[in-house]
């Protein structure tokens, strides 16, 4: 079992391409300023068969897919669930006949997700670590500059690495996405810009309740 936030498909503001995003429920890092509080705690509802989490990701396998990126919450605090998908999504990508990237998101530094989870590393392409810090300015893919995105393939560093990533650094965009009657914000936005997109709604007559960066 692995709890989880959310899945989505397609996510494009989240690593290379079109992709898979899944958000695991739970973290006790607890960062100032994070914009995903409703990630953090503990909830046995969210918990959910891997092979059932599997299976949602094989409904795309036609589509346009060019990877997987892991999120949270955070994904290393559920390390034997997380070893065990990150298996098996590289089973399945090995039927693919196309270039499948997994990133994963962890606000641990890279020296601890070494020392502490080796095998897991070995199973990325990349990973985006350190914890948020809110007095930083956010960079392309990174919710602060002191984050890091170290690349662990080939292919990570064809997707990642700073030349890579150069193209891409004024791409700014999040994505907004409507599941159970709730709307969900993904990717890295700006400094302020969920406080301002309240204000802007407040103005208009609507009020967001149960903002995840406020909970
Ligand atoms: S930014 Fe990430 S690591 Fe930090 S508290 Fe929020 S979910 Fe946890």
């Amino acid at each position: 079992m692995i709890a989880i936030n959310k899945a989505h498909f397609p996510v494009t503001v989240l690593g290379y391409g079109t992709r898979l995003g899944i958000w695991t429920q739970g973290c006790s890092i607890g960062c100032s300023g994070c914009i995903s509080k409703d990630t953090w705690e503990d909830k046995l509802d969210s918990l959910m068969p891997i092979k059932e989490l599997l299976s949602w990701c094989k409904k795309f396998e036609n589509e346009n897919l060019d990877g997987i990126t892991i999120s949270g919450g955070e994904p290393f605090e559920q390390p034997k669930a997380l070893e065990d998908f990150l298996k098996k999504i590289i089973k399945w990508r090995e039927t693919l006949e196309k270039d499948f990237d997994i990133l994963v998101y962890s606000g641990f530094s890279y020296d601890y997700l070494q020392k502490e989870f080796p095998s897991i590393l070995k199973l990325l392409d990349a990973v985006v670590c350190e914890p948020y810090n809110q007095n930083l300015e956010t960079a392309y893919l990174k919710g602060s500059t002191n984050q890091n995105i170290v690349c662990l393939s080939k292919l990570g560093l064809k997707r990642y690495d700073e030349d890579a990533l150069y193209q891409n650094q004024n791409s700014k965009k999040i994505q907004v996405a409507v599941s159970n009657g709730n709307v969900w914000f993904i990717g890295i936005p700006q400094k302020g810009t969920m406080q301002t997109l309240e204000e802007k709604c407040l103005e208009k007559g609507l009020v967001l309740n149960d903002n995840s960066w406020i909970a």
